[in-house]
């Protein structure tokens, strides 16, 4: 096809870059001539301890010829992140809101820690780094963002209530903020990945883990933060070099009332609930859609009763 995706001239933050998914997001960016912050707090896969992580990947890019520095804070306290993406190349222009840990257990057995852990890292630590980066998108009317969801989250897992509640709460915040951004030109989206990593090491059997390499996922991000993607608010699935996209369905629904002095019954719920959850014509609503729909069942009705 045409010309080739480039951002040069762009600084790109990638969390959680030291390994898996960031890694290959890392690579990728640098070998498209962005400069890239690699950050890692460089801990294990259930958030303990920390280290260098971060140095190999910047090395590797580096021996490319690429740009990169590393950041071994946690996104915990995504401000200093994004500090050393100004600090090193006065500018951040792409966010890439990846690290990520597991504290899986049944939810009888989930603790408060693992809990809390669990959204401190990713949702507050994607919501913190993604708040310190917006004046920064804002000022330069410039910005793209990219949260990381799951299939755990779109659909739950067993043994994951709190992986899942935190990402799926990512996807909210990326519909809040794709329609805060639009006046700035901050586009935000999300990537629902699957691939062989320390993460899904033990759940993929091993031929798995080979054939769905991050790679695989990376240029589906690079995609996302181009100048020339239109996309915010959008939720894309990638792995193993497939990639699809995401949207709400609800059914057309019924109005259970005549008029708006009408209550309705528990009953009425009962007799309709076929209807009420028949699929055919349904609606695919995006964004502040979705209330005005609500907002037009309750116009008809008084439509109707100032007619009567
Ligand atoms: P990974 O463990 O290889 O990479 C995650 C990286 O994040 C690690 O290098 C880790 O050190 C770093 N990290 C963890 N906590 C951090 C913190 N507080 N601050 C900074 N860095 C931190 O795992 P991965 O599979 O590449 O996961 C990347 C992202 O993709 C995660 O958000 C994960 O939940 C998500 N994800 C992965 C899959 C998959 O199939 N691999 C599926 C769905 C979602």
């Amino acid at each position: 096809m045409s010309s080739e995706l480039r951002f040069d001239g762009k600084v790109t933050v990638v969390t959680g870059a030291g390994g898996g998914l960031g890694r290959a997001y890392a690579l990728w960016f640098a070998e498209r001539g962005s400069a890239v912050v690699v950050n890692d707090l460089g801990g294990s896969a259930s958030g303990e301890g920390s280290g260098r992580a971060a140095d190999v990947v910047v090395n590797e890019i580096k021996a490319k010829g690429g740009k990169a520095v590393a950041d071994y804070n946690s996104v915990e306290e995504g401000d200093k992140i994004v500090q050393t993406a100004i600090d090193n190349f006065g500018r951040i222009d792409i966010l890439v809101n990846n690290a990520g840990i597991l504290r899986d257990k049944s939810v009888v057995n989930t603790s408060d820690n693992d809990w809390d852990l669990i959204h401190r890292v990713h949702l507050r630590g994607s919501f913190v780094t993604t708040r310190a980066a917006w004046p920064h998108f804002r000022k330069q009317n410039y910005g793209r963002i990219i949260m990381t969801s799951s299939v755990a989250g779109i659909y739950g897992n067993f043994g994951q209530s709190n992986y899942s509640a935190a990402k799926l709460g990512l996807l909210g915040l990326s519909n809040t903020l794709s329609i805060e951004g639009k006046k700035y030109n901050i586009h935000c989206n999300t990537i629902v990945p699957m691939a062989g990593s320390r993460l899904t090491k033990g759940i993929l059997p091993p031929d798995m883990m080979e054939g769905m390499r991050p790679d695989l996922v990376a240029p589906v991000v690079l995609w996302l933060c181009h100048d020339s993607c239109a996309d915010t608010g959008s939720v894309i699935e990638a792995a193993a070099g497939w990639v699809g996209k995401y949207r709400w369905e609800r059914t057309k629904g019924m109005t259970l009332r005549e008029s708006t002095n009408d209550p309705i019954l528990p009953e009425a719920v009962r007799d309709n609930w076929e209807q009420i959850s028949d699929f055919n014509n349904s609606l695919h609503p995006k964004g502040s859609e979705a209330s005005m729909l609500l907002g037009k069942v309750l116009q008809d009705l008084m439509e109707k009763d100032a007619n009567r």
